[in-house]
């Protein structure tokens, strides 16, 4: 006789961590009480009774005091009923199945945005009960199809089922509330331990001739497991443990499946399993002991009166050792699974993210946890951040107990990728990019994908006053240091030295082989000094003297440019040898004169300042830069004997362009011509006056 175990059987995450819970508060010591049965099996109950872990029905059968605490089990409670073990003063220990609080998660957030919330499960059932808890008592639990249908119309409905429900049933339920609300959301909260149960379980009944599910009729998803297993047509027997495995249940079967409940224990399991070995050994030997009589008889037949004595082919039963040996050796081959050893790195799919722990499929019975710090090598503050469900992902197994207890690490996986990777590129010399993450004494800190040192002398090719500019920044780096250290964490040294200089060479090449005199640059005043700015050209710096900044004279460059400033400069002169690059800016200017051009005319009265007398005349300026030269001759409508008699240096006096000459920058003015035009107009003003007064 075939026996063959399910894939996945028995204790699922969240009863496993429930229990194990448990089991440490029984060795921390006080009074624990677990509120209700911790799981839906009697045998586990009893043990942990064993253990001290008192089930109770309600808070009030706890003798409060210092010592005693509640354990709250898998399915989880109301949180009203938290509060009151609180006030109580009673220690509380939580062992919700963390797939079970994400769903106390959404109802309570559906509740807050307004929805009527259905829960497809049974409404007997404590974890229902927890769930409609969270969401104030208002939520309404179905059952079936004909349930849904009977539910008014409503606006927005928020729909989850019970963790152990079939998928099948709630899809179909889901289907009858579609056309029930005007807006509908579903969250499939069934848990993917049962729907894996189910799927092991219809897997090995393929060629069974009897399936045999194990766990305690009051479980729900045993019962829902031996539904399935009966649909597969396959003669299904459900029972608590190998004491109730019916003694003739066996004849004319050659393969059986066994399968187990998220509830059932893994030494019923095993229980079983011995049990199918000694059933196979008693058939084994009932056989030979078959083969031996016919030879028997045969040998008689042939020997007449001979009589010989068959001895007697009885094997002997398996002493405790070598059942141990055939349980795991079997459940090893059922499973197909190697359990993988501390270190060792797996791949494993998402199955559930919370904030603080992310819950790993990787194929063995059980599934691992990834805590959040284990999670990724940057600070984050939810797993939410960083995988999603479904997403498969290589994780390094950090303990793998034999009760199942699974803990995983993401981030020693990444930290092996990012160091090896680190490794190869300091070997082969390869550039590195990293972001500079903050100062510390001597240098900087640098993101590589691990934290890196960069000491302060490697940031530049030259001292750098303030590093803390470089804070924020996205730079590329070479590996001077590297030291790989599992105990002492790995050591990173950078620089940036040598490719700043190799980046300045290239730059510097480039330059000479491209810039020609006359051309226009763009540049960057990078150090102004007392005779003019040095410019940063892109690859090499060029002086512009203080007397080509402007047209007009400068008294200090500062006074018109500062440090960091962009501006065009033109290339005035190059000296290839020395490696010298003189530039101007004022050439790309307009001169005073080419302004004054398009600003005064012929005929214009401007204002003027008096800034020169000669004999002939006096300099008036215009603007600074471009003076004007009133003539002796036009400074009155009378004989002016000197100019001082008309005007002063420092005078504001109206005057009129009466001549520009562009090429050689001379404007003629008078004054003379302003007062003519001033006296016209005030014999025209008295005329007027005049006849406006006739007429009157
Ligand atoms: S069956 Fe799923 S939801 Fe229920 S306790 Fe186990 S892991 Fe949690």
């Amino acid at each position: 006789m075939q026996t063959r175990l399910a894939r996945n059987a028995g204790f699922c995450a969240g009863v496993r961590r429930a229990v194990k819970i448990a089991e440490e508060a029984a060795q921390e010591g006080g009074r624990w009480y677990s509120l209700g049965p911790l799981v839906h099996n009697d045998a586990v109950v009893d043990n942990l009774k064993g253990k001290g872990i008192i089930p109770v029905n309600r808070l009030e059968e706890i003798q409060v005091g210092e010592d005693a605490g509640v354990i709250i089990r898998s399915h989880g409670v109301p949180p009203e009923t938290i509060e009151q073990a609180r006030q109580r003063g009673l220690g509380i220990k939580d062992a919700t199945c963390p797939l079970v609080t994400r769903v106390h998660e959404i109802v309570a957030s559906l509740r807050g945005e307004g929805y009527e919330i259905v829960v497809f499960g049974d409404a007997s059932h404590p974890e229902v009960k927890a769930i409609t808890g969270w969401c104030d008592n208002q939520a309404r639990v179905i059952a079936s199809v004909d349930e849904a249908c009977q539910l008014q119309v409503v606006d927005k409905l928020g729909v989850v089922s019970q963790t152990t429900k079939d998928g099948e049933e709630f899809y179909a339920v889901v289907n009858a509330l579609l056309p029930l609300a005007k807006e509908i959301r579903v969250f499939n909260t069934i848990c993917s331990a049962t729907q894996k149960r189910q799927q092991a379980a219809r897997e090995i009944s393929l060629g069974a001739d009897l399936i045999i599910v194990l766990g305690d009729p009051k479980s729900s998803n045993t019962a829902t497991l031996a539904r399935e297993c009966k649909n597969t047509g396959v003669k299904t027997l459900q029972i608590r443990d190998a004491s109730e495995i019916p003694a003739d249940c066996l004849s004319g079967v050659s393969a059986v499946a066994i399968t187990a409940g998220a509830s059932t224990p893994d030494w019923i399991i095993k229980e079983v399993l011995d049990r199918m070995t000694e059933f196979e050994e008693k058939s084994q030997q009932e056989l030979e002991q078959e083969a031996t009589s016919e030879q028997d008889i045969k040998k008689e037949e042939e020997t007449t009166n001979e009589v010989v004595g068959a001895e007697e082919a009885v094997g002997q039963p398996a002493n405790e050792e070598e059942r141990e040996e055939s349980f795991a050796k079997m459940e090893a081959e059922m499973a197909d699974f190697e359990t993988p050893g501390r270190g060792d790195i797996i791949k494993g799919t998402v199955i559930q993210v919370q904030d603080d722990e992310v819950m790993v499929d990787v194929g063995g019975k059980s599934e691992g946890i990834i805590p959040l710090r284990e999670m990724s090598l940057k600070d984050v503050n939810s797993a939410k951040e960083l995988v999603n469900v479904g997403d498969e992902i290589e994780v390094m197994v950090l303990k793998w107990d034999d009760d199942g207890s699974i803990l995983l690490s993401k981030k020693k996986v990444d930290t092996q990728k990012v160091l090896d990777k680190l490794s190869e590129d300091f070997n082969a010399g390869s550039i590195v990019e990293g972001t500079v993450t903050g100062t510390v004494k001597g240098g900087l800190l640098v993101d590589v994908g691990m934290v890196a040192f960069l000491p302060a002398s490697h940031v530049e090719d030259g001292y750098v006053k303030n590093l803390e500019q470089y804070i924020g920044k996205t730079l590329q780096f070479k590996i001077i240091e590297f030291n790989r250290n599992k105990r002492r964490g790995s050591q990173i040294v950078l620089s940036r030295k040598e490719l700043v200089a190799e980046e300045k060479n290239r730059l510097k090449k480039e330059f000479w082989e491209n810039i020609e005199e006359g051309q226009t640059r763009p540049g960057r005043v990078k150090r102004i000094v007392d005779y003019g700015a040095f410019i940063d050209l892109g690859g090499y710096e060029g002086l512009l003297h203080v007397s080509e900044m402007e047209h007009r004279r400068v008294e200090h460059p500062s006074d018109i440019l500062n440090e960091g400033d962009e501006i065009d400069v033109y290339i005035l002169a190059l000296d290839h040898e020395k490696e010298r690059v003189s530039l101007s800016r004022k050439k790309l200017l307009k001169s005073p004169w080419e302004i004054a051009q398009e600003k005064y005319h012929e005929g214009d009265i401007v204002e003027g300042t008096v800034v020169r007398i000669a004999p002939f005349g006096a300099f008036v300026e215009l603007d600074p830069g471009v003076d004007g030269l009133v003539h002796i001759s036009q400074m009155a409508n009378y004989r002016v004997e000197k100019p001082e008699d008309v005007v002063s240096v420092n005078e504001q006096i109206n005057i009129k362009i009466i001549s520009i000459d562009p090429e050689d920058k001379r404007i003629g003015l008078s004054i003379k011509q302003v007062q003519e035009e001033e006296e016209a107009t005030e014999v025209q003003q008295y005329l007027e006056e005049q006849d406006n007064e006739e007429v009157e």
